[in-house]
Order: C-alpha cells, then structure tokens, then sequence
C-alpha cells in the first residue's frame, strides 16, 4: 500500500470516527430555559405554555418573541445531489445537513435542524417544505439536483415568506462572485469588458452566471459549456436554464471557447482543463477551478503553467478558497435579525461586496495565527477571507441586513446598528 492510500485510510477512519463517538452524530437539542424545579416545568409546559400559545394565535408575528422560531433554520434536503457524490439519498445525506448545522452555529449562533425529505417529486417536495415552514425562521435548501432544484427554489419563494436560499447556487454565486470582483481588480481588468468562459451549467453555474451579470459582465461576452460542449445556437433539447445562455457563435469546444478568454469559471468535473488551454486565455488569466474535490486544473499545475495565472479553488488546502461556509451562516444571521420576508438580490449583493471589502482590509492579527502565517495581504495569494475571521459575522450580517431593510423586505429594522454589532461579538 503506498503512502498516500495510507494516509487516505487513515483520514477515512478518522472521519467515521468523528461522527460515531457518542453522542453520534453531530447536533444535539439542549433546553435554553431553566428546568429544575416543579414551577419552572409548569412555565415550560402546561398549564403555563398556553399563555405564549393565546398570544401567538391573537397575534401571529409574537410566535417571534415566544418560540425559538426566529433563530432556528431548517437545512432541507432530498439528497439527490450531494456534494459531489450525487444521488445517495435522503439517510446518507445526513451527515452533510449535520454539519451544515455544526457551521451555522458556530460560526453564526443559529440553530438548525436538519430535514431530508424522502421525496424526488418536485411538486411534493414543494408542499412538505411548505408544510413544515411554520417552524423555521429561515429555510437553507441544500443538494438538491438541478433543475429540479430552480423550479423548487422559485416557488418556494414565492409561497413563503422567510428567508430561503438554494446555498449551492447561491452561496457560491455570492462567493465566487465576490472573489471575481477583487480577481479583476489584481489582473486590472473591467467585468463590463471581460470575456468569461463558464463551464458547466447546473445548479452553482447557472446561479453564478446570473449574479455576475448583475454585476456588470455582458451576457454576449459569456460562452458557457456543459458536459456535450459549448450551449450554442445549434444546441437542441436545452433546459429552460440553458436557454438563457445560448451563444450566438459557431464555436461548439471547451477548447476553442477558452481561447483568448479573460476569465474561466469552472463548476463542471475535475482535470478538464489541459495546460495548453490555459496556456491559450489572455493575459493575467482568472481561473476559477472550483469543482469538488478535484479542481478543473489543479493549483500546482496552473502556477506552473502560467506565471501571471489568478487562481481560486474549492480546496482548503491552496490559496482562495471559495467555501460557502463564507457566506450562508451571515446571510442567514443578517436576514434573521430582521425577519426578512425572503433573500432578494439586494441582500445578495451586499454580501458580495462585504465579503470582498473584507479581503483588501488588512489582515487582523487572529486571522493570521488561526492560519499560521506570518503576512497576509490582498493580492493573488489572498483575495478571498479566509472562514476563521470574525470580521465576517459583522460585516456581512450588517449588509445584508441594512440591505434588507433597505429595499422593503424586512419584517423589523434594527436602530442602533453599533448595539447590533457588539451583539453580534457576543
Ligand atoms: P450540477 O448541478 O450537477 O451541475 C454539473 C454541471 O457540470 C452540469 O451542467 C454538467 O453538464 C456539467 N458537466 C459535467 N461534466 C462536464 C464536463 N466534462 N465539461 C463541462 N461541463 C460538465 O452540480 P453543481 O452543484 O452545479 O456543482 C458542479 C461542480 O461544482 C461540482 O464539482 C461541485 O463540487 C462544484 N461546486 C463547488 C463549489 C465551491 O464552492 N467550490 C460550490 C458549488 C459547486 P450537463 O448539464 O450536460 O449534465
Ligand atoms: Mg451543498
């Protein structure tokens, strides 16, 4: 056995480990109010509950101030497509909806409880989200296939009014877009006049796509590509997704579609892309390389290749890394605290530029010892934050909430924004 399938093995156990010590798993449900004696039981329980219950049913918003609801998110999956693993089912999509729930509370105080849904019926799934709502203050839907997933996530968003959020398409957008603006600033390049090739068109690309261009790219200037090449004007049998990216070019390979381009996006399958394509982009070339857990090229072999190659990927273990863990604990946090009717663009785009400010600001001393690195500053080593920065949960969940406020949607407004702040330190 070699070395590397050693370790591999090992890192395996390891992870069952993790998750079977007792108590298994990893999400537990702990009492938040006092609970020992006789009088503290008959406040929790009958006959004191049927007061907050009276109130509630009079006035339906004070299911806020009497439950847990406005700080508790359900993580909602069918497991048809998770991580990259695919359709592995609602049991064994588990542990992913676990650990979502593990990362909103520790990096944003909100609880989560974890839901897979035994249903593939799009129109099914719908009414038992639907059904359940009335829990949750937030709704994150996660790996779920597309497209079935765009057709679930737009009526729910419709029929409900929490926030709700398709994380795989959204949070990467928001992330990756956030590293584009600051990736174009260090190649010295305009998003209005780059040409980006996307490849792939599921879930996160379409997402990403649709967030770039209401940052400024120009719908003409993108070629995206799918697992049968270029989405073309002689391509037959689209998705309605697709539809919207049709090029009105000849050019129908990855291969061709790269040449000359400024930007490619990658949220397709690992090692598509060869060094002589890299080779063939513009100058400065962006390459964002975020397939999981291989990238479309790896970061070793694009340095190599290229010199002047700006670089992200979805791997801890290389700079940019673009991780939703970055985005989706704040947005909720921020959406929350103001009992946002939904997440809108506004929101969305806040979070991008919050998360992009952060990455020019200096790098606080506590970022750089959670890291272990000497010197951090923004460039093309570091140009997205990195998960461990507590500048985070303030800056975005501020964003994101002013944004809400801002454009009508929120429920609440919060007056002193310092107090939130300190708040949010907490
Ligand atoms: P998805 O909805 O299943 O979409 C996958 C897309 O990739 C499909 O459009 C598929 O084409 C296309 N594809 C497959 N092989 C291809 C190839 N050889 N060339 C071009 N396109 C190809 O999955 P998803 O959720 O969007 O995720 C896609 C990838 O991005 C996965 O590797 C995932 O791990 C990664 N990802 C990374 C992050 C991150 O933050 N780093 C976030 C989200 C996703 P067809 O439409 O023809 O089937
Ligand atoms: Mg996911």
């Amino acid at each position: 056995m070699s070395k590397n399938s050693r370790d591999q093995n090992a890192f395996d156990k390891a992870a069952l480990d993790y998750h079977r010590q007792e108590p298994k798993g990893k999400i537990e449900v702990i009492p938040s109010k006092p609970h020992s004696s006789q009088r503290d039981l008959s406040l929790a329980y009958s006959p004191g509950v049927a007061v907050p219950c009276m109130a509630i049913h009079d006035d339906p918003q004070s299911v806020y101030e009497y439950t847990s609801k406005g700080n508790l998110v359900a993580v909602i999956s069918n497991g048809t497509a998770v991580l990259g693993l695919g359709d592995i089912g609602p049991e064994a999509s588990k542990p992913v909806m676990e650990g979502k729930g593990l990362l909103f509370k520790i990096f944003a105080g909100i609880n989560v409880f974890d839901i897979e849904i035994n249903e593939k019926d799009p129109d099914k799934f719908i009414e038992t989200v639907k059904a359940i709502a009335p829990t949750f203050g937030g709704i994150n839907l996660e790996d779920i296939k597309a497209p079935e997933a765009f057709y679930i996530e737009q009526r729910l968003k419709e029929e409900l009014d929490i926030p709700l959020m398709h994380d795989d398409q959204h949070g990467t957008a928001i992330i990756s877009a956030a590293a584009l603006i600051n990736a174009l600033e260090i190649a010295g390049k305009k998003i209005g006049e780059v040409k980006m090739v996307i490849n792939g068109a599921g879930a996160a690309a379409i997402a990403c796509a649709k967030l770039y261009i209401s940052l400024g790219l120009d719908p003409k200037n993108i070629l995206m590509c799918d697992s049968k090449g270029v989405i073309n004007h002689k391509r037959e049998n689209l998705t309605p997704e697709k539809l919207d990216f049709i090029a009105q070019t000849d050019i129908s390979t990855l291969e061709d579609a790269v040449i000359g381009s400024d930007v490619f996006v990658g949220l397709s399958k690992g090692n598509v892309m060869s060094p002589d394509m890299l080779l063939s982009m513009a100058s400065n070339p962006i390459v964002f390389a975020l397939a999981n857990p291989d990238p479309e090229i790896s970061y070793d072999l694009a340095i190599e290749t290229r010199e002047d190659v700006i670089m992200a990927t979805g791997r801890s273990d290389y700079p940019n890394q673009v991780n939703n863990v970055l985005g989706f604990p704040y947005i909720f946090r921020g959406a929350l605290d103001v009992q946002a009717r939904g997440i809108n663009e506004a929101m969305k785009l806040a979070a991008v530029h919050a998360l992009a400010e952060i990455a020019k600001e200096p790098v606080p001393e506590m970022v750089k010892l959670a890291y272990n690195v000497r010197d951090i500053s923004f460039g093309k080593e570091y140009f997205i934050p990195k998960p461990f920065d507590n500048r985070l949960i303030t800056k975005v969940s501020i964003a994101v909430a002013k944004a809400a406020m801002e454009s009508g949607i929120a429920g609440k407004s919060i007056d002193n924004f310092e107090e939130y702040e300190n708040q949010l330190l907490d």
